[in-house]
C-alpha cells in the first residue's frame, strides 16, 4: 500500500507549520519542517565563517548535515531565515536533502511542509495544499511572533525582510516555489488557525475519498 504523504507548500509565515503539525497529529502520520534542514545548513555556513550565497561552501555544509543540527535552538530568526533562503537557491543543497526527505516519509507516510514538497520531492503525494495568506497578514504574524522574544521587533523591517526572501525562493531555478499542478490553494488570510486546521481537513479527506 502506497504511504499517506500530504504535501503542504507556501510562502513564510502563511500558516504552514501549525497547520502541517496539526495534521499529522490528525492522521497519525510523523510531521517534518523541511525547512529546517535548509535552516540548519545556513547556520552550518555561518558558524564556519562562510558565505551562503557561496554554492561550494553551502553544498558542503548540506552533505555534512547531521540529525542534532537540526535540534538547535537559533535556527529561527532574521539571520537563520536569509542564511536558509541563500543556500535553498543552489541545487547542490537542494539534491543533497532529497534523499533523507523522501526517506522520513518512506516507512510511514508523512506530513511535510515547505517550499517544493508536491512539485518535487512528493509529485505523487497524496494530497498538496498550498497555503498563503495576503503579504500584510504574513508579516503581521511573524512580527508577533518575532516581538514576542524581542520587544524591538519591527514591523516594516520584517515585512520588507519577508517579502525579499519570498522573492528569492519563488525566483530561483532550482525548485522555486510554486503552487503545484494539482495542489489546493487555502488561503489564510481570514482565518484563525482552527479555521485553516478544519479547512485543510476537509480538503485532504475530500482527496483521500477520490480514487
Ligand atoms: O519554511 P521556512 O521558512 O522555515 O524555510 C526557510 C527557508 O528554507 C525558505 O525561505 C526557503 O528558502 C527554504 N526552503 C526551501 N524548500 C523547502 C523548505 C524551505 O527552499 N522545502
Amino acid at each position: 500500500m502506497t504511504p499517506l504523504i500530504i504535501a503542504v507548500d507556501g510562502p513564510a509565515a502563511a500558516g504552514k507549520g501549525t497547520l502541517a503539525r496539526r495534521l499529522a497529529g490528525h492522521f497519525g502520520l510523523p510531521y517534518l519542517d523541511t525547512g529546517l534542514l535548509y535552516r540548519a545548513v545556513g547556520r552550518r555556513v555561518l558558524d564556519g565563517g562562510g558565505d551562503p550565497r557561496d554554492a561550494g561552501v553551502a553544498e558542503a555544509a548540506a552533505r555534512g548535515l547531521r540529525a542534532e543540527d537540526l535540534d538547535r535552538s537559533d535556527l529561527r530568526g532574521p539571520p537563520a531565515d536569509d542564511a536558509a533562503s541563500n543556500v535553498a537557491a543552489h541545487p547542490g543543497v537542494r539534491r543533497a536533502l532529497v534523499e533523507f526527505q523522501r526517506g522520513f516519509a518512506a516507512a510511514h507516510g508523512a506530513v511535510l511542509d515547505g517550499r517544493d514538497i508536491g512539485t518535487v520531492i512528493f509529485p505523487d503525494a497524496t494530497a498538496k495544499l498550498y497555503v498563503t495568506a495576503s503579504p500584510e497578514a504574513r508579516a503581521r504574524r511573524r512580527w508577533l511572533e518575532v516581538r514576542a522574544r524581542d520587544p524591538r521587533a519591527d514591523l516594516a523591517e520584517i515585512t520588507a525582510e519577508m517579502a525579499a526572501r519570498d522573492a528569492r525562493d519563488a525566483g530561483r531555478g532550482a525548485a522555486p516555489m510554486k503552487p503545484a499542478f494539482d495542489a489546493l490553494e487555502l488561503d489564510t488570510t481570514e482565518m484563525d488557525a482552527d479555521t485553516a486546521f478544519e479547512v485543510a481537513i476537509a480538503m485532504v479527506a475530500e482527496k483521500l475519498a477520490t480514487p
